[in-house]
């Protein structure tokens, strides 16, 4: 079996968050989202909840001094010691690199990057369905959406370039039932 240290990657709407969950229960470790630790922070109206909030309900990445210190600050608690499962992190490059020294100080290890693989009509008809459902502010507005997925290209997709030589991507097809999905992703830790 494949380690457990995992990196759920995609673009916006590939459905990391749904399979995150259940990831976190098959392989019993921290489901850790960056998404949704700002959320939190937003909810609750904090300072970095403040900062955040700009960034996200623009569609774009929130600075990575507040995001890698978050992270940072996170994958040093106990409970990662047995495996972790990070969706939404890193997503450019330079929080890659910062990963690297994070897990290296930490003594851990980086087993998988998931890469859920979505064509950019699919995830522009998710968003847009995501939005009437869930009423997020990031999803709601055209130009926002556009922004998140030009933020995806340029940004976060390079990191796929910076794990293949570490030949750790697993890249799996992102278009099916959430069930088949799950199953694909499954497979890699048979
Ligand atoms: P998500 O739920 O993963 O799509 O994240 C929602 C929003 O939170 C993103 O559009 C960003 O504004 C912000 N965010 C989440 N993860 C990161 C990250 N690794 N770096 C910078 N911003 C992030």
């Amino acid at each position: 079996m494949s380690g457990k240290n995992t990196i759920l990657f995609g673009p916006p709407g590939a459905g990391k968050g749904t399979q995150a969950v259940r990831l976190r229960d098959l392989l019993d470790v921290p489901h850790i989202s960056t998404g949704d630790m700002f959320r939190y922070h937003i909810k609750n109206d904090t300072e970095l909840g403040r900062t955040a909030k700009e960034y996200s309900n623009a569609g774009k990445l929130v600075p990575d001094e507040v995001t890698i210190a978050m992270v940072k600050d996170r994958l040093s608690q106990a409970d990662v010691k047995d495996g972790f499962l990070l969706d939404g992190f890193p997503r450019s490059v330079p929080q890659a690199e910062a990963l690297d020294t994070i897990t290296e100080e930490l003594d851990l290890k980086l087993d998988n990057v998931i890469n859920i693989g979505v064509s950019d009509d699919e995830v522009r008809a998710r968003l847009a369905k995501r939005a009437s459902i869930e009423g997020r502010a990031d999803d709601a507005d055209p130009a926002v959406i556009q922004n998140r997925i030009d933020t995806y290209k340029n940004q976060s997709e390079p990191c796929l370039k910076y794990y293949e030589p570490k030949g750790i991507v697993r890249t799996i097809d992102g278009i099916g039932s959430i069930e088949e999905i799950f199953d694909r992703i499954k497979k890699i830790f048979e």
